[in-house]
């Protein structure tokens, strides 16, 4: 595919360029400034910033060019009503780590059973949003509304754990992501599985490996 790469020298953008170039893309990598001129394009993967991505995302829905976001910390209701009128896919993902899904997904089976759960998210200092994205998620996903704890600070990439309490006992669920290398296969399948998603919205790494 032909995929414009928005944030291409960020943290995450920066390791998946190459990736996706190793794996067969052709990969236009773009920064801030200017105006976007995506047309031609088969995809838009953007990994930027909360302010940035929303604009970003209409320019590409505009040229008529499907999308894959990353970014956090914004509201994608608005880009995906417009994904839905112009006919274009429009995939979302918190997280795109797998062990990161498989976390949500087995807390939300956790959750059933010890009801009493609190979030710690730990990220690096540099990371604009909190909480972050994927405590958000995993948050709708417990029962009640589970405080969430927010960590920042040098040396840490991305990492979670759901504390769940009951009588006499604690359930500790946890993910570590060290490096970006960890968002790739992640990003890999959206971008594959993006030709044949509907038209409009579709959130979450979690929809994709159910399908
Ligand atoms: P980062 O290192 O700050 O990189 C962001 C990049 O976006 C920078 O290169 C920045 O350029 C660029 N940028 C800013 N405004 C732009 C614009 N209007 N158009 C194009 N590029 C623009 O951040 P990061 O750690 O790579 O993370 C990026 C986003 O992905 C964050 O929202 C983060 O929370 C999210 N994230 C998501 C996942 C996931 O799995 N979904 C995983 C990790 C991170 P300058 O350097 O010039 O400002």
């Amino acid at each position: 595919m032909k995929v414009a790469l928005l944030g291409a020298g960020g943290k995450v953008g920066s390791v998946l360029g190459p990736a996706l170039a190793a794996a067969g893309h052709r990969v236009t990598g773009l920064g801030r400034g200017g105006e976007l001129f995506l047309e031609g394009h088969d995809a838009a993967v953007d990994f930027t910033t909360p302010d940035a991505v929303d604009g970003n995302i209409r320019a590409a829905l505009e040229q008529g060019v499907p999308c894959v976001v990353g970014t956090t910390g914004w509201d994608a209701g608005p880009a995906g009503a417009l994904a839905a009128e112009r006919g274009l896919p429009l995939f979302v993902a918190p997280n795109f780590a797998i062990g990161a899904v498989l976390m949500m997904r087995l807390a939300a089976e956790a959750g059933r059973f010890l009801p009493r759960a609190e979030i710690v998210e730990l990220h690096g200092e540099a990371k604009k949003d909190a909480p972050s994205g994927t405590a958000r998620a995993t948050a709708d996903l417990l029962p009640g509304d589970p405080p969430i704890h927010s960590v920042r600070l040098p040396g840490l990439v991305a990492h979670q754990e759901i504390l769940l309490g009951g009588e006499g006992q604690l359930l500790t669920i946890r993910h570590d992501a060290y490096s970006c290398e960890a968002y790739v296969p992640g990003v890999l399948l959206a971008l594959e599985r993006l030709p044949t998603l509907p038209p409009g919205l579709t959130l979450g790494l979690a929809t994709l490996l159910e399908a």
